[in-house]
């Protein structure tokens, strides 16, 4: 007697579900797609309780007779490939003959279905291995397919189930998937008793996208198109300025269904390089059509992931088809008529600006502080050669500073003080003043510079002895060497503690708007109303419900500015409606706040008057764990004299 059994079905088609059946968006993801196999025209979806309880699918498509019915339920039974070489051009979604079987084995599975040229309908219903009919009933032409009680005998997987809320955020995104990709198809998605989408049959990818979040998006979308090598590439792609939180927002289809492909992803973010922030992602609806025979869709069980025949043809196809579109285009002006004040340049300077002086006015630092970033009783002037070598060729000492020094600034007025006008030259200065570009290895620049216009000067410490670089970088002497302040990072840390400190003192201050602030929502953002009310009233939001698809703002945290609140908003129905965070409540706050943070503190790019620099700089002080961003990346470099003087071999 041997080890080796064959394992029962049951038991099969329990693994087999393990890997198609993570949870309930799984289970409507097969439907739909079976329905869209069967030819359907319009397919009504029904939620409750997250999926948990209840899906179920209804279509009008081609039905299924008494003996197909009894087979479907079959593992490796289906209608739609024969022979193995089937599998080389597959033109269905499904294949596999697995997901009804699956599904049965872990729910209460029923089965409506009539044949369009049949009169009457038959049901069929299964509860682990039990198969009670098929028997007559009346029905209409199409299939309804209803799952209860999914993962009832499977604890494991029950247990690993999220909120109802998020479970069906994932239903949403399922939806999105296939509806982007059929709009041609008529879809309902209803949610404990609640009608979230309604999305009418189409021939246009632009109203299947209004209809599902919205004209403002949909309407702002360049279309993009090519042909090459037998391979079709069609879609919409946002202009720069409507980046997202979020990967989730590059979509690729490929003949009709969802992928997710490295290839396709390197080509759009290499096409949206250096127009959007790094740290945000594009939003692309892209459908490539090859010959089946050229993709083989058969290497993960839910289909996601796909091998190209020809990889490189698509990365260079997605590739120059928006490199193309997008240089054929003047995008500036499109940042510009979308109508947020944000992506003027100089407006959004000047509300930087604000933001800045109202925020270090609550939070000036006691006058007395001796910053201790400098100090110079304890500096060592560092000899310097008159023909040291200057990065770019200019002459020495042609930055700001002597400039200062020239028109005789007074030892205790700071130059600029209370006038931000003042930036551009100063700014000028420093742009033109020789300062080496970092990537190059020039001689060290910053000590010997601020080293002498501190023992010049004698200042007290101030932002005078404080270069701003590439208007991102602050470089500043301390009493061993230097160190280089990323200034995004370090103002982000330091509102994201603020921030923190208040919350947890139950005063995060909140402030009422003239105007609400109105955004379009989808019907699954508009839950989050619902389900994160503490949140948006922790975080200090008064939100309502404005018609059926839009939610109104009346009362913002004050720390966030007019068009700085709207984005956040925008980013967290978002993130909270995608399910992405869900967490603990502890975790979706410290996540909120940190977005939060993120919006409102300068950015790199940001050119800062003396002024905000030495607040900023004492506001370090004063901060704790600065020496991280929120997202754990350093705030701070720092360079010891030492290690300047290895590097320049003098030891
Ligand atoms: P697959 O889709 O890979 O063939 P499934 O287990 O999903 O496997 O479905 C098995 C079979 O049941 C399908 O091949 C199809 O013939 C039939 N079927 C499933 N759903 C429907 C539907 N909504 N309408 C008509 N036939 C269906
Ligand atoms: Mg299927």
């Amino acid at each position: 007697m041997g080890f080796i059994h064959v394992l029962p079905d049951l038991l099969v088609n329990r693994i087999a579900a393990g890997e198609v059946i993570e949870r309930p968006a799984s289970v409507v993801k097969e439907l739909v797609e079976n329905s869209i196999d069967a030819e359907a025209t319009r397919i009504d979806i029904t939620i409750e309780e997250g999926g948990q309880r209840l899906i179920r699918i209804t279509d009008d498509g081609m039905g299924m007779d008494v003996d197909d019915l009894t087979l479907s339920i079959v593992p490796h039974a289906t209608s739609k490939i024969e022979r193995e070489q089937d599998l080389f051009a597959i033109g269905t979604m499904g294949f596999r003959g697995e997901a009804l079987a699956s599904i049965a084995s872990v729910s209460e599975l029923r089965i409506t279905s009539r044949r369009r040229d049949s009169d009457s309908g038959h049901e069929i219903r299964v509860t682990g291995a039990e198969v009670d009919g098929p028997k007559a009933v009346g029905s209409p032409i199409g299939t309804t397919i209803e799952v209860r009680d999914l993962f009832f005998n499977v604890p494991a997987r029950r247990k690993f189930l999220r909120t109802a809320q998020t479970e069906f955020g994932h239903i949403v995104e399922q939806l999105a998937r296939i509806a982007l990709a059929h709009p041609r198809i008529e879809f309902r998605l209803t949610h404990n008793g609640r009608e979230v989408h309604r999305l009418p049959a189409t021939d246009s990818l632009r109203t299947r996208i209004a209809d599902f979040y919205g004209a403002e998006l949909a309407e702002s979308l360049i279309a993009i198109e090519r042909e090459q090598r037998g391979l079709t590439l069609s879609g919409l792609v946002a202009p720069p300025a409507h980046s997202r939180s979020t990967g989730r927002w590059e979509y690729a289809f490929v003949n009709g269904r969802f992928i997710r492909d490295k290839f396709v992803q390197h080509a759009v973010r290499e096409a949206y390089r250096g127009l959007i922030d790094p740290n945000r992602f594009p939003v692309t609806f892209l459908k490539i059509r090859v010959e089946p025979s050229d993709v083989d869709v058969n290497v993960h069980p839910t289909k996601i992931e796909v091998r190209w025949r020809d990889s490189n043809a698509i990365h260079s196809l997605v590739l120059s088809a928006m490199r193309d579109t997008f240089l054929g285009r003047d995008l500036t002006s499109e940042l510009k008529t979308d109508g947020r004040t944000d992506n003027d340049p100089e407006s959004r300077r000047q509300q930087i600006r604000q933001a800045m002086a109202d925020f270090f006015k609550n939070n000036a630092p006691p006058p007395a502080a001796e910053p201790t970033l400098y100090s110079g009783s304890t500096h060592t002037p560092t000899p310097t050669s008159p023909s040291l070598p200057r990065g770019g060729g200019t002459p020495q000492r042609s930055s700001v500073y002597s400039q200062e020094i020239a028109g005789g600034a007074s030892r205790t007025v700071p130059p600029y003080e209370g006038d931000h006008a003042s930036v551009p030259p100063y700014q000028g200065g420093i742009k033109g003043g020789g300062i080496p570009d970092p990537g190059r290895s020039t001689p060290a620049f910053a000590v010997n510079d601020l080293g002498r216009v501190q023992d010049d000067l004698h200042l007290a410490a101030s932002a005078e002895h404080v270069l701003q670089v590439h208007n991102a970088y602050l470089v500043a002497e301390t009493a061993d060497g230097i160190v280089i302040i990323d200034q995004h990072a370090l103002h982000e840390r330091i509102l994201y503690e603020q921030l923190r400190s208040d919350v947890s003192a139950g005063a995060l201050e909140s402030q009422r708007l003239l105007l609400p602030i109105t955004i379009n929502v989808s019907g699954d953002q508009m839950a989050v109303l619902e389900s994160h009310a503490d949140l948006l009233h922790q975080l200090g939001f008064e939100a309502t419900a404005f018609g059926r698809s839009a939610v109104a703002i009346h009362a913002c945290p004050s720390m966030l500015k007019d068009h700085q609140a709207e984005a956040f908003v925008r980013d967290m129905f978002e993130k909270l409606a995608a399910g992405t965070v869900d967490a603990s409540p502890e975790a979706v706050l410290e996540d909120m706040l940190q977005m939060m943070a993120c919006k409102a503190a300068i950015k790199a790019g940001d050119p800062l008057a003396p002024k905000e620099i030495e607040s900023l700089l004492a506001l370090r002080e004063q901060a704790d764990r600065t020496s991280n961003c929120p997202h754990g990346r350093p705030t701070t470099l720092r360079l010891t004299l030492s290690d300047l003087e290895r590097q320049f071999k003098r030891t």
